[in-house]
């Protein structure tokens, strides 16, 4: 096999910046490794002025070469925030009440695209397989094969891919549509997504299914299939033994006084469910008044894309709903809702995770929700806590064992919420072992593994089309 070269929105940070690299960029730079490779993408960075030309700027670790590359602020606004968070964010959430299609938008989008395709195009060696990251980079495969690239290339969506009746939807569709056609394979969180994306392309009319997961459209053939993400199970279980010691953990222990830890940990975005969780807390309280003062809900919820309209109103009325279950319930000595909207570090989380009798991932819809399997690793295996998981949650296909609940059901989730709080020993170490398991064994390093490898067992990009096409 050639380098491995994978092209994401935003590239990790230098190593020694001191930031915790999340699961995802610890397997790929462990995949880079080994072949050699490059990593492409935006720096996060906007340029000052639109020069024109793109600057790149790259680095080397180890054998990795990595190559990021400023935006205009039109091409942030048009392409990031716009297209890729108002536009293609709430659809493929299935969020149709909060998407704003723009055509500016829509532009800047695929120009971006050709713009990363033209930087990478000049930088691939004939035998490097490319593997593309996530819904800001959907065109970048087929903007590749316009400039005659005929290496293998692999699209990874970390989100969900929802029903045609929500994706069509999108005034631009069709064409978006078309641009997987270039890629030689196109994996999803779930069979629920694949299943989704093929319905699509079969309403839509693109190419047609000649085995199961693969198709053919025009001159080109190629996969569809599920490969759900995983995280660093057993370094994450280790930083979890050992956060004890954590002057975090130490100062909660202390706070908690006996409490029993309900926790909840998401960035501030809508398709997390943080709001309809706070109100399902509050209907747990008042189901029975006697829990009050014996259970400590923390949210750790980051704040993220701000800028962001829709963002900005969810994000009042969470703080609001928060303040305001406060009000009603706390006590001179005890506040229900210990609502943060700052990060908390992946060595702290984990003890969090572990002190917790409860984990709350409820999210609306969600293409995996690291957190749900990052809460499973965390646990004591000899005092487990319960995962209260959303049955919308890509998670949910595999963590069976978990509480699932529909999070729109308030009263439901408020029943689990009681349920996991009670539940006996046997039952939290049988659920947890189970789940366990299966996150042991279908961790971010197996992910990477077979997506890679099937990739390179994808039917072979047709060398005589693609040269038809560069000389007309
Ligand atoms: N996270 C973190 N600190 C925080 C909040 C979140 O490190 O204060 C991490 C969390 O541990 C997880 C990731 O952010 O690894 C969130 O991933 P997930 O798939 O749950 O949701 P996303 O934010 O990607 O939609």
């Amino acid at each position: 096999m050639g380098r491995l070269v994978v092209v994401s929105n935003r590239v990790p940070p230098p190593a020694d910046k001191g930031a915790t690299a999340g699961g995802l960029a610890v397997a790929l730079k462990a995949a880079l490794r080994e072949t050699g490779g490059l990593w492409l993408g935006w720096s996060g960075d906007t340029a000052e002025e639109a020069s024109g030309e793109p600057v790149v700027r790259t680095r080397t670790e180890d054998t990795i070469d990595f190559a990021v590359v400023d935006l205009s602020r039109k091409d942030q606004e048009e392409y990031y925030q716009g297209f890729a968070n108002r536009a293609l964010w709430p659809l493929l959430h299935y969020r149709l009440d909060l998407v704003d299609f723009d055509r500016r938008d829509t532009s800047g989008f695929f120009r971006v695209n050709a713009m990363f395709a033209t930087l990478l195009a000049e930088r691939l060696r004939p035998d490097d397989v490319v593997w593309v990251h996530d819904y800001h980079l959907i065109p970048l495969g087929n903007e590749l094969r316009e400039r005659g690239v005929r290496n293998r290339i692999g699209f990874f969506l970390h989100i969900p891919w929802p029903p045609p009746d929500v994706f069509m939807a999108m005034p631009c569709h069709q064409r978006l549509l078309e641009t997987f056609t270039a890629y030689d394979l196109v994996g999803f969180q779930t069979d629920h997504d694949a299943e989704n994306f093929a319905s699509c392309l079969r309403r839509a009319g693109i190419g047609r299914e000649t085995a199961p997961g693969r198709f053919v459209a025009g001159e080109r053939t190629f996969d569809v299939g599920a490969f759900p993400i995983g995280i660093d199970t057993r370094a994450f279980a280790a930083s979890a033994a050992r956060a004890v010691a954590n002057p975090i953990i130490r100062r909660m222990a202390t706070s908690l006084d006996g409490r029993a830890l309900v926790v909840g940990v998401d960035r501030l975005d809508y398709s997390k469910g943080i709001h309809q969780r706070m109100l399902a807390y509050e209907r747990f309280l008042k189901t029975d008044p006697a829990r009050r003062g014996r259970v400590v809900y923390l949210q750790v919820t980051p704040k993220s894309r701000s800028e962001v309209p829709e963002y900005a109103a969810m994000q009042r009325e969470v703080a609001e709903t928060a303040g305001r279950i406060n009000g009603a319930h706390g006590d001179i000595d005890w506040v229900p809702i210990r609502y943060l909207n700052r990060t908390i570090k992946h060595t702290a989380l984990s003890g969090l995770y572990r002190m917790a009798r409860v984990g709350l991932v409820t999210p609306l819809r969600d293409g995996m929700n690291l957190v749900a399997k990052e809460f499973v690793a965390a646990q004591d295996p000899d005092d487990p806590g319960v995962l209260v998981l959303s049955r919308f949650a890509g998670a949910a296909r595999e963590l069976t064992s978990a509480l699932q609940v529909n999070p729109y059901d308030l009263d439901a989730t408020a029943a689990a919420i009681a349920e996991g709080v009670a539940m006996p020993h046997d039952e939290r170490i049988g659920r947890w072992r189970a789940m366990y398991a299966r996150i042991l064994e279908n961790d971010v390093h197996r992910w990477c593994r077979s997506f890679l490898d099937r990739l390179s067992e994808a039917a072979p990009p047709p060398r005589d089309a693609v040269e038809l096409r560069r000389a007309s």
